[in-house]
Parts: structure tokens; sequence; C-alpha cells
């Protein structure tokens, strides 16, 4: 096949947040802004799709009162009375018994056992005498700030869970990342006063599900003049000065969230497609790449040095498999999630998506449950075939009620939490380097930064990539061109830097 030959202002990576973000933002500026996306629908991790009837999403979403009120003004413009706000209600084991996530101290105190309840309270009292030198992990930093009682009883075996390491071989940023309250202190005052403007307890939902953000996202950025490629994947990019030239081919159509041969398939619902992909060539004036930081590496050529590249392949990446249980007769429970710490069962949490909106057109005689299986591709969960007993143990295990089970569908996603992993800053500080020296090509997003990352995150490193591009003749701010304020962009990479994960 002849290869067709185009240029475009823009060329994104990758229909996820962080790209549909700065594709919509980029178009609004008059830039032309072609997006390559490898899936067969867009929204990445935060896309949603169709299982018996019910809309579901990659496991438990949902936007969070953090988020900035600028995007949440956007996302409202898009999404109108759509995007609803609602009360959290999700439960966590804790020590063989439920409470009620997030926390509140009446509770705590008549369900934790009085032995754990001790614990906590004396970590607490000597919280100020464990400072002084402790070990960079993960262990280390929580053992230090919130004691070893509630360390072991709930993120020691949550951490084995989720990334597939002891928190002694995790680094230390893994708890600066994703644990918000990181001292009994902090704790209990959460608990006893809430957070501000009620952040715990409401989240923001749409009512289609959590996908109707990034498919709002993908039909501002069409309506806006930028063109989404569905089933687009880049093979090769060849940067250079005055422009990076893209090669395109047909994708496999799984992208990020790939659903491997032979399992149950949800479908996939395309949203925002603009042309058919084909193989071909494209001149951008500028790249802004979402995908994994290290496939960024394999594409570019001439690629980078062979530390960089033997950096890039020891930063590892976890995946999951998510299963979807369809009960029947009607909902579950009324909550909306089910945190499971616990090593009695490989999953982390169950959730219901009917109970995350309300108006929805779900059906009233089932509903569908979403178990979240973190593992490492390749594995024997990852490659299992039948999941039903899975799903039977996990509830008998954690107490919950039984399902009448249905039908069972599987999502396998390969890359999903980053693994901070002792030594990987050095690998990542390597590769990063380099990739700040691509020319005309900038990387972001959750996967393109080796970032752990909430939707708003990965919306705002969008805005504010497309905040960094200049009139590419005078170098000055006015975003309407393909140049680049470098010193724009590395204050924005600092405040990425303070991003911290909200469950
Ligand atoms: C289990 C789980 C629960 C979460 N819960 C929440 C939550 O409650 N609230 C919240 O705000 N956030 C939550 N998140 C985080 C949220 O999903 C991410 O922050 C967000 O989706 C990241 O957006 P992104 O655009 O950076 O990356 P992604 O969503 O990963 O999108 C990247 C896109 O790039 C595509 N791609 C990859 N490789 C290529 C290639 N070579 N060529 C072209 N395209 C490619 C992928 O197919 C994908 O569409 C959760 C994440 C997980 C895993």
């Amino acid at each position: 096949m002849r290869a067709m030959r185009e240029s475009a202002d823009l060329v994104v990576l990758g229909a996820g947040p962080s790209g549909l973000a700065a594709a919509w933002r980029a178009a609004l500026r008059g830039l032309s802004v072609v997006v390559l996306e490898r899936a067969g629908h867009v929204g990445g991790l935060s896309a949603s799709f169709e299982v018996a009837g019910v809309r579901v999403d990659h496991g438990s979403h949902r936007l969070h009162p953090a988020t900035p009120p600028r995007l949440l003004a956007d996302l409202r413009g898009l999404l109108g009375d759509d995007l609803q706000t609602r009360p959290r209600n999700g439960r966590l084991r804790i020590a063989g018994r439920f409470v009620g996530f997030p926390l509140r101290a009446g509770e705590l105190a008549r369900s934790l056992p009085p032995g754990l309840l001790a614990g906590v309270a004396r970590d607490a009292a000597t919280a100020p005498l464990r400072g002084g030198r402790h070990a960079d992990t993960y262990a280390g930093t929580l053992r230090a700030s919130l004691g070893p009682a509630l360390y072991d009883a709930l993120y020691a075996p949550y951490a084995v869970k989720l990334w597939g390491l002891p928190g002694e071989e995790i680094d230390g940023d893994q708890a600066r990342r994703r644990v918000t309250a990181d001292s009994p202190w902090k704790i209990a005052r959460r608990i006893l006063r809430g957070r501000p403007d009620g952040q715990g307890k409401i989240f923001h939902y749409p009512r289609r599900g959590f996908g109707q953000i990034v498919e709002a996202l993908a039909e501002a950025a069409t309506a806006a003049g930028a063109e989404i490629r569905l089933g687009a994947a880049c093979t090769r990019i060849e940067p250079a000065e005055e422009s990076v030239t893209l090669h395109t081919s047909r994708g496999s159509g799984t992208g990020n969230s790939g659903t491997s041969p032979g399992s149950a398939s949800p479908g996939a619902t395309p949203t925002g497609a603009g042309g058919e992909a084909a193989d071909g060539r494209i001149e951008a004036g500028r790249v802004f790449s979402t995908i994994p930081m290290p496939a960024l590496a394999r594409l570019v050529e001439p690629g980078p040095p062979a530390g960089v590249v033997e950096a890039a392949g020891r930063l590892r990446f976890r995946a999951m498999v998510l299963v979807y249980a369809v009960h029947e007769g009607g909902r579950w429970t009324p909550y909306d999630a089910h945190y499971l710490p616990g090593p009695e069962t490989p999953v982390t949490r169950i959730s219901e998506p009917a109970n995350y909106r309300t108006g929805a057109a779900d059906p009233a005689d089932r509903t569908v449950l979403c178990f979240e299986i973190p593992c490492a591709a390749g594995d024997d969960l990852w490659t299992a075939e039948d999941f039903s007993g899975l799903i039977h143990e996990t509830l008998a295990a954690s107490g919950l009620p039984p399902v009448n089970l249905a039908e069972v569908a599987v999502r396998r996603v390969p890359h999903v939490y980053p693994v901070y992993e002792t030594g990987y800053a050095a690998h990542l500080a390597g590769l990063d380097a380099w990739a700040g020296t691509v020319p005309g090509v900038t990387t972001f997003g959750r996967l393109g930064l080796f970032a752990h990352d909430n939707t708003h995150h990965a919306m705002a490193m969008g805005y504010d990539a497309v905040d960094s591009l200049t009139d590419a003749d005078t170098g000055t701010g006015t975003g309407t061109g393909t140049g680049w304020d470098t010193a724009a962009w590395r204050a924005a990479r600092a405040r990425f830097a303070e991003h911290v994960v909200e469950d």
C-alpha cells in the first residue's frame, strides 16, 4: 500500500483524558490536530463500555472533588446536569470486619478489634519519637508516619496485591504519591472534621458512566476541528528541528485496554471518531505523547543511548485483570465499592457501577460488579480463563453476599500502575532526561510520565502542555503556534510532581 503523507500542527499519541484534553484545548486555539489512538475507542483507562446492558468502567472510577475549579467548570459545561454529585458509600475490610469508607470515627471505634485500636492509639502517641532516620521505602516511610499497627493491618498487604512487591522493596515515593493522610493525627483530623468542601464525602460522576467524561472531551475536540483516529498506531517517530515525521499503521485495536482472545468481550464504544486509520506519514509541528515512556523510546529514531534503553527496560508497569460479574436479581448491595486490602483474595476492590449514579437507564433486574485483580502480564491470573470460582471464593472469604452469576466478562489491561520498585527513580530520570532532548516531542500523562494520577491530573497535564505552546516564529506565549516555552513546561512538571492520588 502506498503511504499517505499529510501534515498537522500537533499530533497527539493516545486518546486518554490527557491526550484528549490537550487535543481539545489546542484545536480551540486554531491548531490543526490529529490524535492517534491505538485502541478502537477513546478514553484509555477512563473509558466506559457496556456489559449485559450496563455501562461499566475500568475498575472503580470517580471524579474527585479535588478537581481544580477550572477543569470542573469545563466538564460541567460539556456534561451539564449529567455530571452528578453523589455521596460516597464504600466499605473497607480491615482486621476481618467492614468499616465505612471514607472512615467514620464512631464506627471505627465500635468496629475495629480492641487490640488494633490500642496499637493505632499507641503509635499516634509515640509518633514524634519515631522521627529521625528510616529507610526511604514505602514500608519505612509509612511505618514511621502512620505507625506499625495501621501499616501492618492495612497498607502492607495492600501493597503486595497492588504492586506485587513487599513494602520494603517499594520506593518511599509511592507512599508520598498515594497516601494523602500520612499520620494517625491527619487521619484522625479527617475523620473528625471532614475534609475541605466535604471532599471525603462526595464525588462527581456522569449519569452514563465515567467514560462520558472522555467521550464529551472527544466530541468537543472533534467539534473544535481535531481529528481522532481510532485503531491507529504510531510505528516510528523521526524528530527533526523543523518538524517531526510520524509513521502510522492500523493498530491492534486494543491499546492499553486490550481484551485478550477467548475472554468474553465487553463491547467497546467508539466515540468522537474521525477518519479511518491508514498506513501513512504525518509531518507534525509538535508531538504530544501520552503513551508509555518506554514505548516512546522504542519508537523514536535515532533511539536513545544503550544505557537509557536498558533503564527503560527496567521500568515495570503492573497489569490488571478486570472481571465483570453479571448478577441476576437487582442490585447486589447499596454500596458503591468494597475495598479488600487483605491477603485472602487477589481482588483489591469490587465496585457496582450502577450505584455510582442515579437516573441512568440501568436495568432493574440485574447489575454488574467489577472485580479489580492487579497482576503481572503473563502470570497465572493474567492467563486464567475462568474466573467464576475466584468470584465466589472472594465473596465468601470477605463476608460479602453471594452473587447469582449470569455471565462473566473479562478485560485485561497491561499498563495500569507504574511500579516504583526501589531504584526506579534513577532509571526513570535517565529516560526522562533523554525524552526531554527529543526535538519537537513532549511526553506527559499517566503512562507518559510513569506517574500515579487521577483523571483530573491527566487533564491538567493536557491543559498545561497546550499552555506551554508558543508562536513558533516569535517564541511568545500566544499558544497558537508549535514553539515551546521550556520554562513554562518546567514549572508545569514541578506542579505535576506534587500530584497525590485520591482514592
Ligand atoms: C483501577 C483504576 C482506578 C482508577 N480510579 C480513578 C478514579 O476513581 N478517579 C480518577 O480520577 N482516576 C482514576 N484512575 C486513574 C485514571 O484512569 C487515569 O488517571 C487516566 O485515565 C490517565 O489518563 P492518560 O490519558 O494519562 O492515560 P490513559 O488513560 O492510560 O490513556 C492512554 C491512551 O494511550 C493509548 N496508547 C497506548 N499506547 C499507544 C500507542 N503506541 N499508540 C497510540 N495510542 C496508544 C491507550 O490505548 C490509551 O487510550 C484509576 C486508574 C485505575 C487503573
